[in-house]
């Protein structure tokens, strides 16, 4: 199983960093497998960082194997929508961009990817490209986005990775951050929440320790 994530994939939140939004292409990173800490599993802050921020991210789940696919066919590889967190080691990132080193350590280490255990199958939404969710951190809200606000689509992400990677069913696709993120320190309680058909739904429920 493969975890690609999507980097600078909302304006607000490029801008929030400091950062250029991409113009041409996503911008693509990957996490290992080891990355996932499944729902309501505790994160155990690691000694390594002291500035991990969290980031809520709709996820896809891809339904099926292909590669190089077609605009046409593109929505046919969501399996399922889900939330989770690309936890990200901040300080370490900022370290390794200044030296032009690649970020893995600072973006994939050990249980970097809280997600929630439930993806809802895309007829459970209006629309894909309108999915509302948003993140609270102890009781309040820190991060909201609409999959809407990407800038590149679903159909645009799945297009682009797939001419490098081959997908399999299984594999997740974090489709980037909206604007808000901030650090996390221990006692913290993170709670994602994603509106489907039937209303908003309780994704994950992650604690700090
Ligand atoms: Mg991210």
């Amino acid at each position: 199983m493969k975890i690609f994530c999507i980097g600078r994939n909302y304006a607000a939140h490029a801008a929030e960093l400091g950062n250029k939004a991409p113009k041409d292409n996503p911008m693509v990173f990957m996490k290992p497998p080891t990355a996932i800490l499944p729902n309501n599993k505790p994160f155990y802050h690691p000694d390594y960082s002291d500035d991990i921020h969290y980031e809520t991210e709709m996820v896809v789940k891809i339904a099926k194997n292909g590669r190089h696919v077609a605009p046409g066919f593109a929505m046919d590889y969501v399996g399922g929508i889900g939330l989770g967190l690309d936890l990200t080691a901040r300080d370490l990132q900022n370290e390794l961009r200044q030296k032009g080193h690649p970020w893995e350590i600072a973006k994939g280490f050990d249980n970097s990817a809280p997600l929630g255990a439930t993806f809802y199958a895309p007829e459970e939404f209006t629309d894909l490209n309108d999915i509302a969710f948003r993140m609270e951190k102890n009781g309040e809200e820190v991060q909201h986005g609409r999959s809407s606000n990407m800038i590149f689509n679903l159909t645009a992400l799945i297009c682009y990775v797939s001419r490098f990677f081959r997908l399999q069913k299984g594999d997740l696709l974090f489709t980037g951050t909206p604007a808000g993120v901030g650090p996390i320190v221990r006692g913290d309680e993170l709670i994602g929440y994603l509106t489907t058909r039937e209303g908003e739904q309780m994704m994950f429920q992650t604690r700090v320790k």
